[in-house]
């Protein structure tokens, strides 16, 4: 084993990264080429894929990739500086505009990637007098986000309105805030929303909601789940949503009342101290949102291939899990086992990623199957089929 100039740091990662490897969560990344589409280009070969995020096919829309082109001729490239500098251009505000439009919220703001509006949201809201409440699922950004604010740190058990009642009644806080995704992005399971702002509004907490896999797939026109559950500013008062996974571009953005988007452009470090995305990605996530009116087929689409998939694998006895969403995973426990089911699919062409911890719960490892609009129902049956031969050689069983 060659060792670097600075044996103790190389000692200690070497033994940190064996650990993983040991554990069978040692993660590496695959190379594509092209697109990102249905079928992806992986070292020679094309797969079948069902792991993207871009839940509406808009990431190759060629209406997307033409407006970026103008947009880049018109502002060039990079954005030259932060926000509050010299970054912020008539397609960032123009972009806020139609966000909070589509959300029907007052006013939005955009950060540069869902991790950094979550990390910048919470810590710019809270402080060591607060308390933020979280559910157990949530995504490790939000989780961060709260560690990071100071304020006192709870989890509650998932989806458990009790268990968040019962530790908002014992706090002592000055002001406490509740996090949730309303669509968790590893069990594709919803957030039940009435229920949670009412209890925020009993106990004068606030409501945060992460829609990065709501937005633009659930409610009115891709408007995101709180308005399909129709709660107002009120309720559901800081509303945080992505542009990278259904709108099919990048950065994020959090929509709420003039006050709060107001305070969080002047305390939320993530925003302030941080390069404003290209305006040609502004430009195209405007194009993005605008096609989700246009061509409103996309969540149609979406919404038959998620049941004909629900409907087949129930009548298979494939290991589902509670979702109604484009996130259908397979729940098969042992970590290592569910590597070997994604290495199966894999050898015979489909692509589905294992999701192990730390990533999501011991013993709860899965395979996180994702359609999308741009899946045909071909496809979906390919996948059923490839999934029904796995379980007959008796690969595909849960096992806890
Ligand atoms: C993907 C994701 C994020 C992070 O968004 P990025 O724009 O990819 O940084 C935040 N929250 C949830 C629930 C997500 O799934």
């Amino acid at each position: 084993m060659t060792l670097g100039p600075n044996v103790s740091l190389e000692q200690t990662l070497q033994a940190r990264l064996q650990e993983r490897k040991d554990q069978s969560l040692y993660r590496l990344r695959m190379t594509t080429k092209g697109p990102q589409k249905p079928l992806l280009h992986v070292r020679g070969r094309d797969y079948l894929s069902f792991t993207s995020n871009d839940y509406l096919g808009l990431a190759n829309h060629p209406l997307l990739i033409e407006a970026m082109q103008n947009a880049a001729s018109e502002y060039g490239v990079g954005s030259g500086a932060s926000h509050l500098v010299c970054g912020h251009s008539a397609a960032h505000d123009e972009l806020e505009q139609a966000l909070a439009k589509l959300t029907g919220r007052p006013k939005a703001l955009l950060f540069g990637s869902g991790y950094m509006a979550n990390i910048g949201i919470i810590s710019a809201l809270l402080d060591k007098s607060d308390a933020v409440f979280e559910d157990r699922l949530n995504h490790a950004s939000l989780l961060d986000g709260g560690l990071l604010s100071g304020a006192r740190f709870q989890r509650y058990q998932h989806n458990d309105v009790l268990d968040l009642q019962r530790r908002l009644q014992k706090t002592q806080a000055r002001n406490k805030l509740v996090v949730t995704d309303a669509v968790f992005s590893m069990d594709g399971d919803q957030a039940p929303l009435p229920q949670l702002a009412d209890v925020c509004t009993q106990q004068d907490a606030w409501l945060m909601l992460d829609d990065a896999h709501g937005i633009g797939v659930l409610g009115l026109q891709g408007g995101g789940t709180a308005l399909a559950a129709g709660l107002s500013v009120d309720q559901a008062p800081i509303y945080m949503g992505t542009l990278g996974k259904a709108l099919g571009c990048y950065g994020a953005f959090v929509a709420g009342s003039e006050t709060l988007i107001d305070a969080l452009l002047q305390f939320s470090r993530s925003y302030i101290y941080t390069t404003a995305v290209p305006p040609a990605v502004a430009v195209a996530a405007l194009t993005a949102v605008q096609l989700l009116r246009q061509e409103s087929w996309r969540q149609t689409h979406l919404q038959q291939l998620i049941t004909a998939f629900r409907a087949a694998a129930l009548d298979m006895g494939l290991p589902l899990m509670d979702s109604y969403t484009a996130i259908q995973p397979l729940l098969i426990g042992d970590a290592d086992k569910a590597m070997k089911v994604s290495q199966a699919l894999r050898d015979v062409g489909i692509l589905v990623t294992a999701i192990r911890p730390p990533t999501v719960p011991v013993n709860s490892a899965r395979l996180r199957i994702t359609l999308t609009a741009a899946h045909t129902q071909v496809q979906v049956e390919q996948l059923l089929a490839t999934l029904g031969k796995l379980q007959q050689s008796g690969l595909l069983t849960r096992a806890l």
